[in-house]
């Protein structure tokens, strides 16, 4: 469904956008994202059209979630093409604001979650989520989304904002949606264009790996440290592969798990050179 999209990049244009939808009682459907888009954040879109009066979308590379050593700087960027495929996704309004207008000279407030956000992604990448919850709590209150969409791809991610939400009595329905892969299986990210050819052929050990996983756990495997062991090797097998973290956890809490039981997640993230990527897999055990 083709859209005649708007994009705002200035707060002060974008409040009275959402005033008057609130007002005639539309329901608005928010994604939000870093750009460079591709069929992952696509489906995000799709599924914000399906349910939603009026779908708004972020492209917004958020300063704070990057480390001093990240990739801010060359993290990609083509809002040309993102607003083409916004629109042709069905998108109402691209808010697009710059660094600045997020964060003026003057800023000094920070939301955080704790515990959750110690482990995994939070343990390789200090201050991340600190950045990803200010961040998503700020356009959650321009924005006032009734639902936000966000990708399991980013597990952890998810289950941050869902804290979030619950603990602050937030006035929003969080939607996960499951994860976009490419016809090989190699999770959709905005990071993959970072990737050498032969560095892109080596990342489809993380969903080979995962896939193996799962399926020695439908035919009955149940030792945690065999699947750990088996999905290790799996990965150390590939020269190019170096591992960060590979954890099977509890899919709610985080919290480390003894067996195979529950509502499981297994993530992994894993560098390939200078590109670090992540991929998980989660069962009902
Ligand atoms: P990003 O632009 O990477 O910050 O991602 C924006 C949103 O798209 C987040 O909710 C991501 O989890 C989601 N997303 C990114 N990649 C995928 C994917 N391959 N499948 C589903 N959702 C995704």
């Amino acid at each position: 469904m083709k859209t005649n999209i708007t994009t705002i990049t200035d707060i002060k244009a974008l409040k009275p956008v959402i005033k008057a939808l609130k007002l005639e009682g539309k329901t608005i459907g928010f994604v939000p994202t870093m750009g460079y888009l591709h069929e992952g954040h696509i489906s995000l879109i799709k599924r914000a059209r399906e349910e939603n009066d009026f779908v708004a979308v972020s492209i917004f590379v958020n300063p704070t979630q990057f480390g001093p050593n990240e990739d801010f700087e060359k993290y990609p960027r083509n809002f040309e093409r993102d607003s083409a495929m916004c629109e042709e996704a069905g998108a109402d309004l691209i808010f697009h604001p710059s660094p600045q207008e997020i964060y003026p000279q003057s800023y000094m407030t920070y939301v955080e979650v704790n515990e959750i956000t110690e482990k995994l992604c939070g343990a390789s990448r200090p201050g991340h989520f600190k950045g990803v919850t200010t961040i998503v709590n700020k356009l959650f209150n321009l924005v006032e989304p009734d639902r936000a969409y966000f990708g399991q791809k980013d597990a952890q991610q998810v289950a941050v904002i869902e804290k979030m939400v619950k603990d602050l009595n937030m006035n929003l329905q969080i939607i996960p949606c499951p994860i976009i892969r490419e016809g090989d299986g190699l999770a959709m990210s905005s990071r993959n264009t970072y990737l050498s050819q032969s560095e892109r052929a080596a990342a489809l050990i993380l969903s080979k790996s995962l896939f193996k996983a799962e399926e020695e756990i439908k035919s009955g495997s149940r030792s945690k440290a065999q699947l750990m062991d088996m999905i290790v090797s799996n990965i150390k097998s590939e020269p190019l592969a170096e591992i960060d973290y590979i954890e099977i956890v509890d899919a709610k809490t985080f919290r480390a798990i003894d067996t195979l039981e529950g509502d499981i997640l297994i993530a992994l993230a894993v560098r390939f050179g200078k590109t670090r990527l992540i991929d998980n897999l989660r069962l009902e055990v």
